[in-house]
């Protein structure tokens, strides 16, 4: 397994290889489509490992719309909570950035306010959703580095990134914001 970290105040933005679904974080983050449904790639593996009771309470939160985020149990995950985010799907506008950028802030700011201490992310948008993976690296770390230079409460904030080539991607747009 891959993996780099760098300090924040006193929080841990951290990158490695690896699944989502295996994360003893507090929260997990869920790649989700706008109805919260079980489908492909995270959503997918999320679902399956959770077990059909987080469908059960998805179905009941009545979907949730490009760049916002809303919270449910983590069932059979190692995590205790789910944050369930929806990005955008890539169509190279201008409001594309913005709404990825939405998606990181609004599931920190869930985070915080659930006082969950500990959470990790996928790469959010960069699989079904076709967003370029260089463009979304940038805004997805520089989202979060601005997050937890502004507010405490969260000590580690991971990527599980499922590629080698995406963690590479991660690690140098990672070395660039920093540098
Ligand atoms: P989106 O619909 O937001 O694009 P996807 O789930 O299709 O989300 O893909 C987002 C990224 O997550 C892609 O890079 C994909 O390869 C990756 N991915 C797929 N399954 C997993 C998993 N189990 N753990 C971590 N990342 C995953």
């Amino acid at each position: 397994m891959a993996r780099v970290s760098y300090n924040i105040n006193d929080s841990k933005l951290e990158l490695i290889t690896g699944d989502i679904t295996e994360q003893d974080t507090a929260a997990v983050v869920n790649a989700a489509n706008k109805r919260l449904a079980p489908g492909g790639g995270v959503a997918g593996a999320i679902h399956r490992a959770a077990g059909a009771k987080l469908w059960e309470e998805c179905k009941a939160l009545g979907g949730c719309n490009t760049g916002e985020a809303k919270i449910t149990k983590g069932y059979n995950l190692k995590a205790k909570y789910i944050i369930h985010t929806v990005g955008p799907v890539y169509s190279n506008s201008k409001r594309d950035p913005i709404n990825l950028k939405s998606s990181y802030l609004n599931s920190l700011k869930l985070a915080s306010e659930n006082r969950i201490k500990s959470i990790t992310f996928p790469s959010i948008s960069t699989g079904a959703f076709g967003y370029p993976v260089e463009e979304a690296a940038k805004i997805a770390l520089s989202s979060v580095i601005e997050y937890l230079r502004q507010n405490t409460g969260i000590e580690l904030v991971r990527f599980a990134l499922f590629s080698k080539s995406d963690f590479d991607v991660y690690k140098s747009a990672l070395e660039k914001l920093i540098s």
